[in-house]
């Protein structure tokens, strides 16, 4: 027997209606390339936005097909997040970190026809121009004109007849955005969202044990909304009705706190490199920044280092909220949001799991599999993490090569090395490839660098696996001092010593000036192995 309940499909332009018509008022705030804010409200959003899909629909733009965007976390990037699905066709948010060459190849394999391109990030765009085929190039951001052959994002907007805006009838499975991994092993691969999929994940994200989001919020999205949607905040904060600030392309550490003070911001997210940089700047100049509105500092992508997220707590009384996903998951998989249990368990207990990637939010399954099959909830057997849900990627597109990624049952494996804990609490030991392995027993790096980070001389650490004669493999720590700070090799070791078993600690730790970085703020171990990979046969040898 089937239910009777209407067949509402789940599409971003219901989030647009929403907005409009409950959140009219509230307002969205930007950071421009010169400093100065740009604001407006939710109704003038909606209304370009609508605009924009005309005016795409008038550039023979429709269904299914792919619109670029090279922007900042800026309010036209916003619009394009709703005015392009709303045109039937698919939002593609380009990585502006990344290579030209890269950028050239995503293009063109995305099929990609028209592109949103701020101007700040024109210079960029001339170093692949030549090599993609683009029908439109529309320029966003203040100037006087536009280069010969490109459209003005303005202008486009001012001729596009709101009055002609239809709501299409969409199908809740049609792709509405896409976005390439950051391909840290082989090429970059595209994730294909769903309208679905998206509305989905706006609501579990903003469930009180996920990121917890509300209309009285003031978000501030740190992650670039070229990186998995902004980790969905976008939409999410539209579909409560929060207040939005964007930061632009500003991201020292003293602008975001200026914006963070001035605009009372509530909650805010990004890379734990970020907040690595503000928890310097607020150590160095305490009482400098007015925080008290800001609730939840939402950090993943990369592991928070637990003595990051107790430095907040004890010295600035900063609440950091822990949280796991990948572009193929939406991104939002689990957040280490403590249980009724653990509220009343000691301060250091609750560093401890706040420290984990944490428990996976409604409609998300995980689970872990090693060698001998799927792992106990143990919190000491480590396995590859598998997960499976509505927000989750079922497969990449036009890349027959890498369907090994899903298993044969349906789940998506992460590469992530995990262990589960009987509560549920998934922590993770490493990157399937970053494991060190030595003498046939895996050490955890992530493990090491969190240990480190938690020394007060340390500003970074990275742990890497690189060969030796004896144990194939060994752990070197690479680690960038706190400006104005000392701290040697034996020092580090004996401050590791007490926490690990005598045979993790690193065979040698070097320091260096900055760790490479990838283009979403991970560190680039790959290039460490490079540089290093010498460095214990010589040491031994
Ligand atoms: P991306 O698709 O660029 O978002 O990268 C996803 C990968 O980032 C995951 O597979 C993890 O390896 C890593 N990652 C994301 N969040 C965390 C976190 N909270 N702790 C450790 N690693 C993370």
């Amino acid at each position: 027997m089937k239910g009777l309940m209407m067949d509402y499909q789940l599409t971003i332009p219901s989030i647009l209606r929403r907005a409009e018509q409950l959140f009219a008022r509230k307002e969205i705030v930007t950071r421009l390339p010169d400093k100065s804010l740009h604001r407006y409200t939710y109704a003038d959003f909606a209304r370009r936005a609508r605009k924009l899909a005309v005016a795409l629909r008038d550039l023979g733009i429709g269904r299914g097909d792919r619109v670029a965007t090279l922007c900042w976390n800026q309010y036209q990037h916003l619009e394009a997040y709703f005015g392009v699905p709303a045109a039937g066709a698919v939002l593609h948010t380009l990585n502006v970190r990344l290579h030209p060459e890269e950028l050239a190849y995503i293009v063109n394999h995305a099929g990609d026809r028209v592109l949103l391109v701020d101007r700040t990030l024109l210079p960029l765009f001339e170093q692949f121009r030549d090599q993609v085929r683009l029908e439109h190039v529309i320029v966003t951001g203040a100037g006087d004109s536009v280069p010969e052959g490109m459209l003005d994002y303005e202008r486009l907007l001012l001729e596009a007849d709101e009055g002609r805006y239809e709501e299409l009838d969409l199908d809740e499975n049609d792709a509405a955005a896409m976005c390439y991994t950051s391909g840290t092993t082989g090429r970059p691969k595209g994730v294909l969202y769903s309208h679905r999929a998206i509305v989905l994940h706006s609501l579990g994200s903003a469930l009180p044990d996920a990121l917890g989001l509300r209309e009285a919020d003031v978000v501030l999205p740190v992650v670039p909304m070229f990186h998995a949607n902004a980790w969905g905040l976008p939409y999410t904060a539209t579909m409560v009705g929060a207040k939005q600030v964007f930061p632009g392309r500003h991201l020292d550490p003293v602008s975001l706190l200026e914006l963070l003070a001035a605009e009372r911001v509530t909650v805010t997210a990004g890379v734990p490199t970020i907040w690595l940089g503000i928890l310097q700047e607020l150590d160095k100049n305490p009482g400098a920044y007015d925080l008290s509105s800001l609730r939840a500092m939402v950090v993943g992508g990369s592991a928070a280092p637990r003595g990051m997220i107790k430095a907040f707590e004890e010295r600035h009384g900063l609440h950091v909220l822990h949280a796991w996903g990948m572009t193929e998951t939406t991104p939002l998989g689990t957040a280490a949001v403590l249980t009724a249990e653990l509220q009343q368990a000691p301060k250091e207990v609750q560093y401890d799991y706040r420290a984990k990637q944490g428990r996976p939010v409604p409609l998300v399954e995980i689970r872990a599999r090693n060698e001998n099959g799927l792992v106990p909830w143990d919190g000491r057997t480590m396995g590859e993490l598998e997960i499976r849900g509505p927000w989750i990627a079922a497969s990449y597109y036009n890349a027959p090569e890498a369907a090994d990624r899903w298993t044969d049952d349906g789940w998506f494996r992460t590469g992530d090395i995990v262990t589960i804990d009987a509560r549920g609490y998934m922590e993770i030991k490493d990157r399937d490839k970053d494991l060190v392995k030595s003498g046939g027993e895996w050490i955890s790096s992530m493990a090491l660098e969190n240990e480190l980070m938690a020394h007060p001389a340390v500003a970074e650490a990275a742990v890497v696996a690189v060969p030796h004669p004896k144990w194939q493999e060994r752990p070197l720590a690479v680690v960038v001092l706190k400006e104005g700070q000392q701290a040697t090799k034996e020092e580090l070791l004996d401050f590791l010593r007490p926490k690990f078993p005598k045979w993790w600690l690193p065979d040698d730790i070097v320091f260096v000036d900055q760790i490479p970085r990838t283009s979403t703020g991970k560190f680039l171990k790959r290039a460490l192995r490079e540089r290093f990979r010498d460095h214990l046969m010589e040491a031994t040898g």
